[in-house]
């Protein structure tokens, strides 16, 4: 049996890579009893029926997987937030930060749109940068509009499988178009000339950048933490997850508790406020949330 990885579904068929060469794939029907479908990102055994065409036998473990867009086994989820128009906003990227590290997904962090922003805002955002660097992730400013910066961004892409993630407008189409001219992804000029609105990606495919992979459809479209509990969320806040264990009380949730290790660290600016403050509210919104039925 040969093996491979699913790297796009679309009308039925898993066209799985394996070497350099595609085959198109129908799932086997064990897959419904199993109550597993195949994923994109899938590692899978498939069974070549025709040459350059097979049957899926057995999916791979997953090491995670997302709904929306349908993706297994993400190395790493690029949130791209813009520094204007949309503004940038802290609590939002705060949110993204908290649903991928909730995966257990790696996050990056892109500012785009930096040629439209004076010195004065430019300096603004690099003290983002370093606190969020701080804290240990990523960040890198650019212009999807002077292509020249573009190129430094490769390597983050080798040998990964990403996701593209942020609130709509930031630019994540023409970053992607940047990066892979040839994929042509509609951005929302085009999108919205062809009064199709902005859901203009029918299926997810991984194309290759970089000899790593990337999904070409922006994720996360899901914003509301319905997955988490509050005792995880802690986890997604790294500069918390680091000191927790020096808080007085095990099972602290860094709120009313005395004695707690996260809230001296926000008093000696170690933290920084307004991090702590993103994440009371997702607490609150966490412990207030309805219950599932
Ligand atoms: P998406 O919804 O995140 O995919 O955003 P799009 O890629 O569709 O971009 C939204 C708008 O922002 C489009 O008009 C783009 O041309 C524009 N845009 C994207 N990136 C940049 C950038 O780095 N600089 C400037 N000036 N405009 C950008
Ligand atoms: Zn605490």
């Amino acid at each position: 049996m040969a093996e491979g990885r699913i790297v796009k579904a679309l009308s039925g068929f898993y066209y799985v890579q394996s070497g350099d060469k595609i085959y198109s794939c129908k799932g086997r029907g064990v897959f419904r009893n199993r109550k597993i479908t195949p994923l994109v990102g899938d590692f899978v055994q498939f069974e070549e029926s025709n040459p350059g065409e097979g049957y899926i036998m057995e999916i791979e473990k997953r090491s995670n997987e997302l709904v929306r867009p349908p993706i297994a086994n993400i190395n790493q989820a690029i949130i791209v937030s813009s520094a204007v128009s949309p503004d940038f906003s802290t609590l939002l990227l705060d949110r993204f930060l908290v649903l991928i590290e909730s995966k257990n997904i790696n996050p990056l962090i892109f500012i785009t749109k930096i040629d439209l922003i004076s010195d004065k805002e430019r300096m603004n955002m690099n003290s983002y940068k370093e606190i969020y660097e701080k804290i240990g992730y990523s960040v890198e400013m650019l212009s999807s509009k002077q292509p020249d910066n573009v190129p430094v961004l490769e390597h983050y892409f080798a040998d990964k499988v990403s996701v593209f993630a942020g609130q709509s407008g930031v630019g994540k189409s023409t970053l992607l178009n940047v990066l892979k001219p040839s994929l042509l992804l509609k951005t929302a000029e085009i999108s919205k000339s062809l009064g199709r609105g902005k859901h203009t990606t029918r299926h997810v495919e991984l194309m290759q950048v970089n000899h790593g992979l990337v999904a070409d459809t922006p994720g996360f479209s899901i914003l509301e933490f319905n997955e988490i509990e509050a005792e995880e969320l802690t986890n997604c806040f790294p500069e918390m997850r680091a000191i927790r264990e020096n808080c007085k009380f095990r099972g602290c949730m860094h709120h009313k508790e005395p004695k707690c290790a996260v809230k001296t660290a926000v008093d000696n600016e170690e933290i920084p406020k307004f991090r702590y403050e993103h994440y009371l509210s997702f607490l609150e919104e966490i412990q207030t949330r309805k219950p599932r039925y």
